[in-house]
């Protein structure tokens, strides 16, 4: 765009002042005219010098050389007319001044030049500001999607140390559906469990009275295709799939959902709901099964925990109480009875010869009749109560706040139902009784810990007056 060739300066610095000159001269010619006819050349020639200085500094060089063109062929003219020495003298002064305009405008071409090079250089400095500004832009961007990123992936950190800090299964699984809900930003979550089976609602973010009509949506579509796939699935507009034709009336218009899959099979479906097409990108689905993995294996954890502990609570064949959940039950119903100042009562029941029906029948009919025992205490004792297996054949009942007619009761009916129905279920016909042994704190015994005792000696006495019988701690004279 712009050449500086040194031609071309040469060329310019030459051939335009001539060229102004003409033109000036030409413009000038009336103002030459009448300079010529005047009578004092010499002073003549010096207001054309100051002119031409001025116009020099006022109007550029060009114009400068022209005034000076003028100014030496007025001069010339004249010095037809005058002495030699004034025109020797005039000439002088005219080259000096000429040489001053000629500086000048090589002054004025510099700066011109230095000008012109700034406004390039400032140009390029502009550009060059634009491109750095969108590059910080794009860096900026590039920076806040990287910052989100970092923050989503801290919150899934967080997540997961939540979810493995719990091996309560409700918990787990609220925990799941509330970091889940906080990491993904989805509206609506819920998370899909298998119970014997089949899929159920286990957790939800919505409120308790939206949570029933979400049920459904355990076997719904969405929920068969991750099962099936055994992998994520991401629909941006449930209307518009061509997987999941004729959905229509749905509360939500996308979603996204991942399978938990435990030991190959999967377990449950995590899914977020979005109310408008689109609502999830591929960041969210990538965190959802993050998510599912971390989850699937704290739940699976808790589900472990959770059978384990119902086995070693359980003695597992009669499916009471073991015996140190019992004891441990016991000791803290005593000391809630000795704070509160209730009652507590204690039953101790053995079965009867039970021997024989092992040397008879067996060791697994024996089992047969035991579990059959313990499931008919376990009917009739009532909720509160806590029924335990304490030995071989020898079950416990804890009866919170009753007393000793109560205990007596609840005893007699044991016997009762024993001798009544445990029989009738064997595969062969025999008769089972039991004899109970009863105790209360503080009707028979001054200290919770004597209750114990106090029963198994009742129940001693049961036995020796000839068994299927209800003794109390009180007939035995405990205190
Ligand atoms: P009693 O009327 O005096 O109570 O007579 P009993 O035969 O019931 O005598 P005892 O209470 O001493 O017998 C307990 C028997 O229970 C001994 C043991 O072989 C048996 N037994 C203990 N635990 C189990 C078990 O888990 N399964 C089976 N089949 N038998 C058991
Ligand atoms: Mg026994
Ligand atoms: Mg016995």
């Amino acid at each position: 765009m712009f050449d500086y060739s040194t031609e071309t300066l040469k060329f310019r610095s030459f051939l335009i002042p001539l060229s102004a000159g003409f033109i000036a001269t030409i413009l000038f010619f009336p103002l030459s005219n009448y300079v010529i006819r005047s009578s004092n050349p010499v002073a003549l020639a010096h207001g054309f010098l100051l002119l031409i200085i001025w116009s020099g500094i006022f109007t550029g060089r060009e114009f400068t050389f022209g005034l000076t063109t003028l100014a030496a062929l007025v001069l010339a003219y004249r010095s037809m007319q005058a002495p030699w020495t004034t025109n020797l003298a005039l000439v002088a002064e005219v080259l000096l001044f000429y040489k001053t305009a000629q500086v000048g405008s090589a002054f004025f071409a510099a700066a011109q030049d230095l000008h012109q090079s700034n406004t390039l250089s400032a140009n390029q400095l502009d550009e060059e500001y634009n491109l750095l500004q969108e590059e910080v832009l794009r860096h900026q961007s590039r920076c806040d999607a990287l910052e989100e990123k970092g923050a989503r992936f801290r919150m899934l950190g967080e997540a997961a140390s939540s979810l493995g800090s719990s091996l309560d299964e409700t918990e787990v699984a609220a925990r799941v559906v509330a970091e889940t809900t906080r990491v993904v930003r989805g509206e609506v979550c819920h998370l899909f469990l298998t119970h014997e089976g089949s899929m159920r609602l286990q957790a939800s973010n919505l409120a308790e009275t939206l949570r029933k009509a979400a049920e459904p949506l355990a076997n719904d579509e969405f929920n068969q295709a991750v099962i099936r796939t055994a992998s994520v699935l991401s629909v941006s507009d449930v209307t518009r799939d061509f997987r999941f034709k004729g959905i229509s009336g749905a509360s939500f218009q996308s979603l996204i959902a991942a399978p938990f899959i435990v030991g190959g099979k999967v377990v449950g479906v995590l899914r977020v709901h979005g109310s408008k097409p689109d609502a999830f990108s591929t960041d969210d689905l990538r965190l959802l099964a993050i998510i599912a993995q971390v989850a699937s294996v704290a739940c699976d954890n808790s589900r472990l925990f959770a059978r384990t502990r119902e086995m070693a609570m359980h003695d597992g064949l009669t499916k009471l109480h073991a015996r140190w959940y019992f004891n441990d039950r016991f000791e803290s119903e005593c000391q809630r009875a000795l704070r509160y100042k209730t009652k507590v009562s204690l039953i101790i029941t053995d079965i009867d010869f039970f021997k024989k029906f092992n040397d008879t029948h067996g060791h697994v009919f024996g089992d047969k009749v035991l579990a059959r025992v313990a499931e008919l205490v376990k009917k009739t004792v009532r909720k509160v109560d806590i029924a335990g297996r304490y030995g071989g054949e020898e079950f416990t009942v804890i009866l919170p706040k009753c007393g000793r007619d109560g205990a007596r009761m609840m005893a007699e009916r044991i016997r009762e139902i024993v001798e009544r129905e445990a029989g009738k279920a064997m595969p062969e016909p025999v008769k089972i009784t039991v004899s109970v042994g009863t105790s209360t704190f503080p009707d028979d015994v001054d200290k919770v810990d004597s209750l114990f005792d106090a029963a198994d000696m009742a129940l001693y006495a049961a036995k020796s007056r000839g068994r299927n019988r209800v003794v109390c701690a009180a007939e035995v004279g405990t205190k």
